[in-house]
């Protein structure tokens, strides 16, 4: 994919920067869009023979004058981008007696509003180009999840945005697909002790916790020119743990 832009926003940490690494080894100039400028430099500076083709800006994906503004950057630098990877995400668990306002705010903003804000931002170059590739990550929560009522929602909202994404997309070259991972290893299961991964463990089929190189793969195949046959489509990546019924 020589001469192909992407975006990854959430790509300074987690899945998103194996993302952004998998995307560099398959000739991407990528541009991560994130809030942790430290991080992303961090990346920068190990990224070696690649660096030249990464660049990390700091911005909020929940504010559509930063988005603008990064996406125009990005296009100004490189091209209009080929690929937008909505990855950035949050969650903040409570059971909904306890969840408030400003928790399903924030996580519907995060997680769901910042899809809709970078897909604005991307749409026009895409389509003046007849040719998108949208990948938005969901998670296997949006099946329903105890104590997710806020995040489940946002990340089945982003089912239905991709489904209508790929109806109205689709004429002008442009794809629409969700990755909804099951548990990945990345920080945000980092405080999980080992007894509470090895419970995690015994509800996947295949048996281990999934890595961030497990999303990328699915990634790639809908990022592919050769994928544009396939769009609208929820393809879980979770180790089989969909199959079964959410735990209570
Ligand atoms: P993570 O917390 O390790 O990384 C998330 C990244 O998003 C961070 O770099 C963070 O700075 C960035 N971010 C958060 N809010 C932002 C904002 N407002 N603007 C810009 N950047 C922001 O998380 P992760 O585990 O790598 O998860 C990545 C995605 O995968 C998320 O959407 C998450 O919901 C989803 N997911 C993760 C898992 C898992 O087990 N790790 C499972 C299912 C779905």
């Amino acid at each position: 994919m020589n001469n192909h832009v992407a975006i990854v926003t959430g790509g300074a940490q987690g899945i998103g920067q194996g993302l952004t690494q998998a995307l560099l080894r398959e000739g991407y100039a990528v541009a991560m869009f994130d809030l942790n400028s430290q991080a992303m430099e961090a990346q920068i500076a190990q990224s070696g023979e690649y660096a030249d083709r990464l660049m990390g800006i700091c911005v909020d994906v929940t504010s559509s004058e930063q988005v603008n503004a990064a996406v125009a950057q990005v296009t100004a630098r490189w091209k209009t981008p080929d690929l937008l990877v909505n990855n950035a995400g949050m969650a903040r668990d409570k059971r909904i007696v306890n969840l408030t306002e400003q928790d399903w705010d924030l996580v519907i903003d995060v997680n769901l509003k910042s899809q809709f804000l970078c897909v604005k931002a991307v749409v026009p170059g895409m389509i003046e180009q007849g040719f998108g590739r949208i990948v938005n990550i969901s998670s296997r929560a949006w099946l329903g999840a105890f104590g997710q009522a806020n995040y489940s929602a946002a990340k089945g909202g982003v089912v239905s945005l991709t489904r209508s994404l790929a109806i109205e997309l689709a004429k002008h070259g442009i794809t629409a697909n969700v990755v909804a991972p099951g548990a990945i290893d990345t920080p945000i299961l980092a405080p999980l002790s080992a007894e509470q991964r090895a419970r995690i463990m015994s509800t996947i089929p295949v048996g281990r916790i999934g890595t961030p190189d497990d999303i990328a793969q699915a990634v790639l195949m809908f990022a592919s020119a050769k994928s544009s046959y396939i769009t609208g489509q929820t393809l879980y990546v979770c180790g089989g743990r969909s199959l079964s019924s959410p735990s209570v």
